[in-house]
């Protein structure tokens, strides 16, 4: 990792600067990516904005940016979009500032305050490295920064054609990735969080080894191919929609159990008899549950404390498996008739169990 400082006048930076909305803003001559695709909007109030231009005007510090230099020797800014937007912005005249209680556009200042401005300088930080190298680096940086998320950070590295296809795929709003799968997958194209999760699904969570994998591939075919039959297999497998479907981990399930022959119909019942149950307070958990069986994935309902002490009085404090006597904070709540056979969390069906006990019924 190289990382060099160098001082770069606002008048470098503003020239050539264009904004062109999603497509992106640019600057320094056409040179700096100011807001790569994998950066978020424009998010500074007038308060923030305004305070870079001051903070400019009078020649107070500002704190350094970082820009990465990219494969093509050109640059991105990776820490101090919003800054730089906002000196941009404003040598563009787009907005005014109060100056001795009046509001002054750029072109309304003294062509001596013009210049000066002009000519402070930034400390720009210039980072180059293997991506690895980068992707650690921006990970401290980020910490103290306008905050990436991590899919984020993973495209400000793993740039080349594989991306660049992928990204108008998955990565805009209304991408064809949204239009396809919103139904059933959460997060905001935008913040490149349907990108993260086809990677995952199709990486079984290894991202960064895919990406590092696929960076120079000339399409991300793969990758689209793979999210659609996921999403496809979905709507095969479970017939009817229910808002609850969105969310779902559907790549891990895809992965287990695409192979398997589904009774759809069996698993619709299932599916609409849990939905109703009472003690089921992971709705969401229940596609995971009908197709692993893991209890777990249902959270289900736990027993109050006033059914753990009612079952404990019942029982005079003993545990009906091994006949000893505990307190009651040594024992847990059991299902007397276990839940996956009919059995409710309810006061009747409690008792309680030591720990050790607790445990060897567990693991049956
Ligand atoms: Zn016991």
């Amino acid at each position: 990792m190289r990382i060099e400082l160098k001082e770069i006048s606002v008048r470098e930076v503003v020239a050539g600067y264009a904004d062109r909305a999603e497509e992106g803003v640019v600057g320094y001559g056409g040179l700096l990516d100011i807001r790569p695709k994998y950066q978020r909007e424009f998010v500074y109030d007038d308060k923030k904005r305004n305070a870079v231009i001051d903070t400019i005007r009078k020649d107070y510090p500002l704190n350094a940016m970082y820009w990465v230099v990219t494969e093509q020797g050109t640059y991105e800014v990776m820490d101090g979009q919003q800054r730089t937007i906002s000196f941009c912005r404003y040598a563009n005249s787009d907005f005014s500032v109060s100056i001795d209680g009046r509001p002054m556009a750029f072109h309304n200042l003294p062509t001596s305050l013009q210049k000066q401005i002009l000519d402070y300088k930034l400390m720009v930080y210039l980072c180059s490295g293997t991506d690895q190298e980068k992707l650690d680096w921006f990970r401290i940086v980020n910490i103290a920064g306008e905050r990436l998320l991590e899919q984020e950070l993973r495209n400000a590295v793993y740039t080349g054609r594989w991306l660049t296809h992928a990204k108008p795929i998955f990565s805009k709003t209304n991408c064809p990735a949204y239009l396809l799968a919103n139904k059933y997958v959460s997060g905001r194209p935008i913040r490149q969080e349907y990108l993260e999760r086809a990677i995952s699904w199709v990486s079984d969570g290894d991202i960064e080894h895919y990406m590092s994998t696929h960076q120079h591939d000339p399409n991300a075919d793969e990758l689209w191919t793979h999210f659609k039959e996921v999403v496809e297999w979905v709507k095969l497998t479970f017939t009817t929609y229910r808002k609850e479907m969105k969310g779902v981990d559907w790549g891990t399930l895809y992965r287990q159990f695409k192979d398997a022959a589904h009774d759809t119909e069996a698993l619709e019942s299932e599916v609409k008899a849990l939905m109703m149950d009472d003690d089921v307070t992971s709705r969401k958990g229940i596609y995971q549950y009908v197709l692993t069986r893991q209890e777990k994935y249902l959270s289900v309902r736990p027993f109050t404390d006033q059914m753990r002490r009612a079952a404990y009085e019942r029982q005079s404090g003993v545990c009906p498996k091994c006949g000893e006597h505990f307190p009651i904070d040594l024992m847990e709540a059991d299902h007397i008739t276990p839940w996956s056979r009919g059995g409710k969390t309810t006061a009747a069906n409690c008792q309680m169990l030591c720990l050790e006990d607790n445990r060897r019924k567990g693991a049956v």
